[in-house]
């Protein structure tokens, strides 16, 4: 820092000369009344205390189909005393395709199992609310199934 008064580039201290606050070397600092020792202004950087918002974990809502989704249709069909194909052709879907749904060989899409349940008035889709921590994108063995998210509730 250079001197108010003579220019030196020096040490400086904080004096009051003629009324006035300046920051002065030591040699000009006889002019005037010493207050202290000048401290230049470091800017502190306001510290933002990594206040790390209270670990949210976030909650990842996972819509599974039932693991017995076959039964539950099939059994709800028989109640309303439909065929599979009457059934087939109310859902606008391949009696084949149902078929295969009914013997559990096919899981039907969300889409689809909604259109089920309105049809039908049953529970396909339940949803879980699970805690997203990395772990279940691991597990990329495929859909998770029911019984995985089972295992992982025990945990
Ligand atoms: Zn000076």
């Amino acid at each position: 820092m250079q001197c108010c008064m003579c220019g030196k580039d020096d040490y400086l201290l904080r004096v009051i000369i003629e009324g006035t606050e300046l920051n002065v070397c030591k040699g000009c600092s006889r002019f005037g009344k010493v207050l202290g020792n000048y401290r230049p202004e470091v800017k502190h950087r306001i510290q933002e205390a990594k206040k790390q918002k209270p670990q949210v974990p976030a909650v990842e809502t996972i819509q599974l189909v039932r693991e017995d989704y076959a039964q539950i249709i099939k059994q709800k069909r028989e109640q309303l005393n439909l065929t599979q194909e009457e059934f087939a052709k109310k859902l606008n879907e391949k009696h084949s395709f149902l078929q295969s749904i009914e013997a559990g060989k096919h899981m039907p899409s969300l889409e689809l199992s909604r259109k089920l349940e309105k049809v039908l008035g049953i529970l396909l889709v339940e949803e879980h609310k699970e805690l997203h921590e990395g772990n279940l994108k691991q597990q990329s063995s495929g859909v998770m199934t029911f019984g995985d998210i089972i295992k992982l509730k025990k945990k």
